[in-house]
């Protein structure tokens, strides 16, 4: 059984928010959630919300389920958009690298517990960003549509 390509289309305030939040978090790993939906075999991608870690460093950033919630449901109020919602995770590489065979574990286990794909955004020091989709405990293959800002 061949699984068909997930699009995954992302909005150009993702990148810039992921991109500045690298930036700010200088040579220390940074992450949090993507906030969006899943329409029509494409997740939408729309926010990018940060979800600090003091222990953070130079290789580990890890997500602490409290203040995850709390990030989501503040961004989800602040937001108010009814669609929106807990699409995956995205978090930074200090180094010039994408994801490793443990974000990728991290979010094919995480996905097990969502009908719809989850997406991870992984931004390398070279300001490229790197996506995975899992669905089910599988990595799916995607297509990815970036919106430029204007
Ligand atoms: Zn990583």
């Amino acid at each position: 059984m061949t699984l068909p390509h997930v699009g995954v289309i992302l909005h150009a305030e993702v990148s810039s928010s992921i991109t500045a939040a690298a930036a700010a978090a200088n040579e220390v790993e940074t992450g949090g959630l993507l906030l969006g939906w899943w329409e029509a075999g494409n997740i939408v991608a729309r926010y990018a919300i940060e979800v600090a870690d003091p222990d953070a460093t130079t290789s580990s950033w890890t997500r602490d389920e409290e203040r995850a919630q709390q990030a989501l449901e503040g961004a989800l109020f602040d937001l108010s958009h009814p669609w929106l919602g807990y699409i995956g995770d995205w978090h930074t590489h200090p180094a010039r690298c994408g994801p490793s065979n443990q974000d990728e574990d991290s979010i094919r286990q995480a996905s097990r517990g969502y009908e719809q794909p989850l997406l991870l955004l992984v931004h390398r020091a070279d300001d490229q960003i790197e996506a995975r989709v899992a669905h089910q405990g599988y990595i799916r293959t995607l297509t990815l549509h970036q919106f430029l800002a204007n």
